[in-house]
């Protein structure tokens, strides 16, 4: 049984398969937003480790009030057109992302890819999804070596199929992973990625940044660095790295607005981002209700150039306030809590 490599498009929310699988691929509808609109540009779904079904993340966005959402789920785009369908039922516009695994001189990197179809035939487009393609299949097949792995150190995981209807997807790492917490082998996700590793088994892949970044390019995708102040990955970025990367790589952006962040954290990123030209984008990195975060409304003229990249205007404020100041955002995370 060989699972398909999409398989949450089938996924049991959808009442009719055949009729959304063949309805035509609309061009996204130009939108114009106002300046304070409710936009949130990183959000994860069944398709990688979150849990939101696709039409469950665009009904949140619709009911609470959003106009615009990114589906960028870590190296899967298997949610995006199913998204942009529900997005369409609602009147929220679904912009289809993904966030790559990436490498870049000895540490990964998260890059948020938007603006590319997993549905787009043409040739350009051809080397970025092949690669994405390639990489689902690898990480199935981590997946499968890990799950051995794991049974063949004396450690059964019977949760394992319960773990994967609750997605509904194919099995990939992290499902492993869960089943391993499930069954009580290990107490966190940490533990559980840390013991695959020591049974030989891996849990993760990585493409080379400056690749990553010359094919979504040539798909007319627009690079951004997810979450560059958040330090679990590696130190967070700072401008001299950001200039390393940037003497080989093209960026295009940095998400200058994150869930973690405090005002200081906004104030350089977005300083850094207009020093050097790039876009300025903003996430919450939600992956279920309270997991661990809502979707955040952020204000559309944060990321006013990237959204006018992605065909979307932004109106300017009409008081005449600056685009982005410190205080204006309600869930910032206050300084005294800074890590
Ligand atoms: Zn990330
Ligand atoms: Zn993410």
């Amino acid at each position: 049984m060989v699972p398909s490599p999409h398989p949450s498009r089938r996924s049991s929310e959808e009442p009719s398969p055949t009729v959304s699988q063949t309805a035509p691929a609309s061009p996204p509808a130009i939108r114009t937003l106002a300046a304070a609109d409710a936009v949130d540009l990183h959000l994860h779904t069944v398709a990688s480790d979150g849990f939101w079904r696709p039409a469950e993340l665009v009904d949140y966005l619709a009911d609470n009030g959003f106009t615009v959402g990114a589906v960028c789920d870590h190296d899967s785009q298997a949610s995006v057109l199913e998204a942009i369908r529900q997005g369409e039922r609602r009147g929220v516009t679904i912009v289809p992302g993904i966030e790559v695994t990436t490498r870049w001189d000895g540490r990964q990197w998260h890059l948020l890819v938007y603006g590319i179809r997993p549905d787009d035939e043409r040739a350009e487009a051809r080397p970025f999804l092949e690669m994405v393609e390639t990489t689902d299949a690898a990480f199935r097949e981590i997946a499968r070596d890990a799950r051995q792995r794991v049974e063949a150190s004396g450690r059964p995981l019977p949760s394992l199929p319960a773990v994967l209807a609750r997605t509904g997807t194919a099995m990939y790492p992290v499902h492993v992973l869960r089943a391993m917490i499930a069954d009580k082998h290990v107490p966190r996700l940490k533990e559980a990625a840390e013991l695959v590793n020591a049974l030989g088994g891996k849990f993760t892949i990585d493409n080379p940044l400056d690749e990553v970044v010359e094919k979504a390019h040539l798909a007319g995708g627009i690079c951004v660095i997810a979450h560059p102040g958040r330090p679990d990955l590696g130190p967070a970025l700072t401008a001299d790295v950001l200039e390393g990367i940037l003497a080989s790589v093209p960026l295009d952006g940095l998400e200058a607005h994150y869930r973690t962040y405090t005002d200081a954290d906004i104030a350089f990123y977005r300083d850094l981002a207009a020093t050097h030209g790039l876009l300025a984008s903003t996430g919450s990195d939600s992956h279920a209700l309270k997991t661990p975060v809502d979707p955040r409304a952020w204000q559309a003229i944060w990321a006013q150039d990237l959204l006018g990249r992605l065909g979307i205007e932004v109106k300017p404020r009409e008081d005449g306030s600056p685009v982005w100041a410190p205080g204006m955002d309600p869930l910032v995370v206050p300084a005294s809590t800074e890590k």
